[in-house]
C-alpha cells in the first residue's frame, strides 16, 4: 500500500517545500490566510503534474460561509469562489475550507442552510474539502451530530458531487472525537474522506484548542494517529510547525511507521 504524503508548504514557492521534502503532495495558501483580497498567485507550479506532485490549496480562515453575519457570509462566498477559481487555474485538486460557525447563540440550523446556500451558488470546476474543526459550540464541523446535520443540509444539492471532506487528526481530537473509530465514523456520514491533516495535538482531548504539534510529541496517542494514516484511504498532508526542519522530522517519523 502506496500512501501519499506532504506538507503544507511555508515557501513562496510551495513546489520547492515539496520538491525538498521529497513528496508527493503539496499544499499551500493562494495568499493571505488571513485576507479577504481576491487571490493574485503568480507563482508557476505548473511542473507540479509531471514531477507527480498533488497540490491542494487551503482557503483563508477568514472564510465563513456558514456564518449569520451577512458581512461575514457574503463575502465569505465571494472570496471562496475566488480561490476556487485561482485553485483550478493553477492545477489544485482541490480547495479545503473550514467548517465554520454561527454567531454564538444563533441557532446552528441556519448555518447549515447557509451552507447549502453556498455550496448551491459555487462554480466547482475542482472540489472544495469541508474540514472539520476543533472547538466552539456554534460550529458546523467539530463534533459527529453537527457533521450530520451539515452533511443532510447539502447531500441534495447539484454540486454535492463537488464537496469533500478533509479529516484534521489534531482538530478531531481537541474537539473530542473517538479517535479509534474516528475514519469509519467520518465517512458513514460524509461517504468519502478526500484528504488528511496529519497533526499531533498539543491541546488535550476534548479540550476544543487548536494547537497543532510535530507528530509524537503531541496529547494523539502515536498509535491512533498512525491508524488513521493508514485506514483513510487519503492524501496525508502536514500542517505541524517547526518549518522544514520539523516537517522533515514528522516524515521521518511517519516513513517509520507507515
Ligand atoms: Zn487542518
Amino acid at each position: 500500500m502506496t500512501i501519499r504524503f506532504g506538507a503544507h508548504s511555508h515557501s513562496a514557492n510551495p513546489l520547492d517545500w515539496a520538491r525538498d521534502l521529497g513528496t508527493n503532495v503539496l499544499q499551500f495558501y493562494l495568499d493571505d490566510p488571513q485576507g479577504w483580497k481576491k487571490p493574485d498567485f503568480t507563482v508557476d507550479i505548473s511542473a507540479a503534474a509531471a514531477e507527480g506532485i498533488d497540490v491542494y490549496v487551503h482557503a483563508p480562515y477568514v472564510v465563513n460561509v456558514a456564518s449569520t453575519n451577512n458581512r461575514v457570509r457574503i463575502p465569505s462566498r465571494k472570496l471562496l469562489q475566488q480561490h476556487v477559481t485561482e485553485a483550478a487555474r493553477v492545477g489544485a485538486k482541490g480547495v479545503v475550507v473550514h467548517g465554520g460557525h454561527v454567531t454564538g447563540g444563533d441557532d446552528l440550523v441556519d448555518g447549515f442552510t447557509n451552507w447549502r446556500k453556498a455550496i448551491d451558488g459555487l462554480d466547482l470546476p475542482i472540489p472544495i474539502l469541508i474540514e472539520n474543526t476543533a472547538g466552539g459550540t456554534y460550529a458546523m464541523a467539530r463534533f459527529l451530530e453537527s457533521l450530520q446535520v451539515l452533511w443532510a443540509a447539502i447531500e441534495g444539492s447539484d454540486n454535492i458531487g463537488q464537496v469533500g471532506f478533509c479529516l484534521d487528526t489534531c482538530h478531531a481530537f481537541a474537539a473530542g472525537l473517538d479517535m479509534t473509530t474516528l475514519v469509519d465514523d467520518v465517512r458513514a456520514i460524509t461517504g468519502r474522506i478526500d484528504l488528511v491533516h496529519l497533526n499531533d495535538s498539543k491541546g488535550a482531548a476534548g479540550s476544543g484548542v487548536d494547537r497543532h504539534a510535530n507528530l509524537g510529541t503531541g496529547q494523539v496517542p502515536a498509535e491512533q494517529l498512525v491508524e488513521v494514516a493508514r485506514t483513510a484511504g487519503a492524501p496525508l498532508i502536514l500542517e505541524t510547525p517547526g518549518g522544514m526542519e520539523g516537517h522533515v522530522a514528522d516524515i521521518a517519523w511517519l516513513r517509520e511507521r507507515l
